[in-house]
């Protein structure tokens, strides 16, 4: 029956069929069981159309409808009916469907009339309401709690609407028994949880007794996803691990520890320390490492990065550091170049724009062996860069990067190096654990001492004279400011245009001999932008007009305050990022947050998040709530995150609960050999299927 196509069940038909596999990819009566609610209403209550008040509440009404007629024409065709009850009028309103509603509606009987009112011109009316007789609404499963569907226009022109499709459902219904949904999660769990049987869950998805049994049915079907997750993560794992014996890296020896003794130039954090013992945890144990490195902007990766390439230098291996763009595979190169001459080490940088003498140079020494670590870009993964013996991989930034191309540089080694992922995005404890479930996470969650915490604000268009003088006041004191304007396509022409306006209005404000302004974005050719960023860099100019350009890598330490233009169009990560841009320094820091006087409720959230807070674990979290996971990954492959039920942003328990649940079985059997364990194996089969590289087990 579960897999029956939907063709065949009551009320479908092939047209329907055909319609429903179109708009919601559904085939099968299993796909529609699964179907479920996106939200319940409680209809219960009935109001009064004189006590109607339009707003975003969906509301119900007892009455009749005593007229119907066509209104408009072509296109703008709608339908329109007279809805009466004893204290007043609606007007309901149909624009799609007209054909199909027109022949469904009684007139002058006892109906129910569902919908969200909204004043149109002194009217009232409802827009696509559900209407059902009175007879019918009576003969519901369940009173209070009623589910509704998500459907799209094309379905509800046939009549597929929310309560359309909950009478498919309703009528699929009758089949969702233990046969047909067979319990698969051992029952001691199910016993801890409190959870229902597999098929008990389904049913109460769609008809709840009440709130509470709905939350646990939830609770089982969301479990249900992240545990299949979980265990498919944790079985690559250990595939990989099987499949990919890692060097084993146990030496620690005089470079690592010359340089800790002697050159390091600041006492490490405790989470640095913490990060370091891990990685060398990792490096022993004859697996290969993958590690992802989460740290806040100006936490210190870059020092646990050079230190672990130490250890693989002390252990007679290669290793390189990737970067997503120029200016920072540079940085990077200036920063370690002074650690690793001390250390009479031979580090090069290898970039798109390197010089075809040094290329060739730098091949040559990578190929022999002569060169211990190379800095680089993508150059790095061409096919021509061969390692003499490569034991270390470090990709920076890296939702930058494709996986693919995090991917390439295993293949730099007979035996794949070990990879140190590290990430300025911080990624919500719970997403990690689902995204990278198949990776070891490490989190540098505290900063070096004695950084003063950024003062961020917010301010309207109408404080901008005011935010001028404090600007003034600042570059007085010898300090440098970044304007920020967005431009998230750098076609987008309007954008362009404000960015030129805004860049005008301040050299107007900002005016010569006593001020100096340099522009960056990305229609300027690379040489200009770099003559300009150096300039700034040098302090010859006090202001900084740009684009989101500058959100990685650039290190101006005297640039102290950052002004964001409409800041309202950033994404809360990306406002988070831009800010790190300053605080770098020993100086207090300001970041200001310009919008103008209205904001959705979205982009408050933001802006206040922004202002209340530093951490950027908190602030991904508000992220995660606002955009959904999808976003937040970029090119991590999100659609093993697409859960028909499970929310990592608010079933956070439950990913821990389904995590701890999937090693625990594993260890207990390994292989899902034990004969209760086999209807299980059977769903994660199916389920890994075509989602993981080893989707088998035993
Ligand atoms: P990010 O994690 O953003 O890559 P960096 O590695 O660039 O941060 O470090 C930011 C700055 O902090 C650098 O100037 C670095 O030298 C400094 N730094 C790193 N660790 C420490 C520490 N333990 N104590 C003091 N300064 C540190
Ligand atoms: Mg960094």
């Amino acid at each position: 029956m579960w897999d029956s196509p939907l063709e065949f069940l009551k009320g479908v038909g092939p047209q329907r069929a055909a319609l429903l596999a179109g708009e919601l990819g559904m085939r099968t009566v299993g796909d529609l069981l699964q179907h479920y609610p996106f939200r319940y209403v409680d209809r219960s209550q009935f109001y009064s159309i004189s006590q109607a008040v339009d707003g975003p509440a969906e509301i119900q009404f007892r009455g009749r409808i005593t007229k119907i007629t066509e209104a408009g024409a072509g296109p703008k065709k709608r339908l329109v009916a007279q809805f009466e009850d004893a204290t007043g009028t609606l007007e309901l309103v149909w624009f799609q469907g007209v054909k199909w509603v027109r022949g469904s509606l009684p007139i002058n009987e006892d109906v129910v009339v569902y919908g969200k009112v909204t004043a149109f011109q002194h009217k009232r009316n409802i827009t696509h309401p559900e209407v059902e007789k009175w007879t019918e609404f009576q003969q519901r499963p369940v009173r209070g709690l009623f589910p509704v569907y998500s459907t799209t226009e094309k379905l509800a022109g046939r009549g597929l609407h929310a309560r359309g499709l909950a009478k498919l459902i309703a009528g699929a219904a009758v089949h969702l028994d233990a046969p047909t949904v067979p319990e698969w999660l051992p029952p001691d769990w199910l016993r801890r949880f409190g959870w229902p049987a597999a098929h008990e869950a389904v049913r109460t998805m769609h008809f709840p007794a009440d709130a509470a049994g709905l939350s646990l049915a939830r609770q089982r079907l969301a479990f249900e996803e992240l545990f299949l997750l979980q265990l498919g993560m944790q079985v690559q794992k250990t595939q990989r691990q099987k499949a990919n014996r890692g060097r084993i890296l146990d030496r620690v020896g005089p470079y690592f520890l010359h340089f800790y003794e002697k050159e390091l130039p600041f006492e490490l954090t405790e989470a640095q320390k913490r990060v370091v013992r891990e990685i060398r945890h990792d490096l022993r144990t004859g697996f290969q490492m993958n590690r992802l490195l989460q740290g806040d902007v100006g936490s210190g990766k870059t020092m646990v990065a050079f230190l672990t390439m130490l250890l693989a230098k002390d252990n007679g291996l290669q290793a390189c550091l990737m970067a997503p763009t120029e200016i920072l595979a540079q940085q990077h190169f200036a920063g370690l170049l002074p650690y690793a001459e001390a250390m009479d080490l031979h580090l090069e940088c290898l970039t798109g724009s390197t010089k075809t003498a040094d290329r060739t140079r730098i091949l040559a020494g990578l190929a022999d062996g002569t060169i211990d670590f190379v800095v680089g870009t993508h150059a790095l993964i061409e096919d021509r860069v061969v390692f003499a013996q490569l034991g270390l991989a470090i990709v920076d930034e890296q939702h930058r990067f494709g996986v693919a191309q995090r991917a390439s540089l295993w293949k730099k080694s007979s035996i794949p190096p070990h990879m140190l992922v590290m990430t300025a995005t911080p990624i919500p404890r719970t997403l990690a654990m689902s995204a990278y479930g198949d990776l070891d996470c490490s989190v540098i969650d505290e900063l070096p001492p004695g950084r003063k915490p950024i003062e961020t604000v917010h301010r309207t268009d109408g404080h901008r004279l005011k935010v001028w003088g404090f600007l003034k006041q600042q570059i007085a004191l010898g300090r440098q400011v970044y304007l920020v304007y967005p431009l998230i396509e750098e076609s987008e022409t309007l954008d362009y245009k404000d960015l030129m306006d805004g860049y005008e209005s301040i050299r107007r404000d900002f005016p010569s001999p006593d001020y100096a302004v340099s522009i960056v974005h990305g229609r300027m050719k690379p040489a200009d932008k770099d003559y300009e960023m150096q300039r700034f860099v040098r302090g010859e100019t006090q202001l900084m007009v740009a684009t989101t350009v500058i959100e990685v890598g650039v290190n101006v330490p005297n640039a102290s305050v950052m002004v964001i233009e409409n800041a309202e169009r950033f994404g809360l990560s990306q406002l988070h990022q831009l800010r790190g841009r300053v605080g770098r320094g020993a100086d207090q820091s300001y970041c200001i947050l310009m919008t103008g006087p209205k904001l959705s409720d979205d982009a408050r959230t933001r802006v206040e998040t922004m202002c209340r807070t530093n951490d950027g674990f908190e602030i991904a979290d508000v992220d995660l709530g606002l955009r959904g996971p999808g976003d937040l990954l970029g090119t991590r492959q999100s659609g093993l995150l697409n859960f028909k039920v499970a929310r990592i942003s608010q079933d956070q328990n439950l990913v821990i609960t389904a995590k701890w649940a999937a090693e625990t079985l594993l260890q207990n059997d390994p292989t899902l050999a034990l004969p209760e364990h086999q209807a299980l194996k059977r769903v994660f089969t199916v389920y890994a299927r075509g989602k993981f590289v080893w989707g088998k087990i035993g």
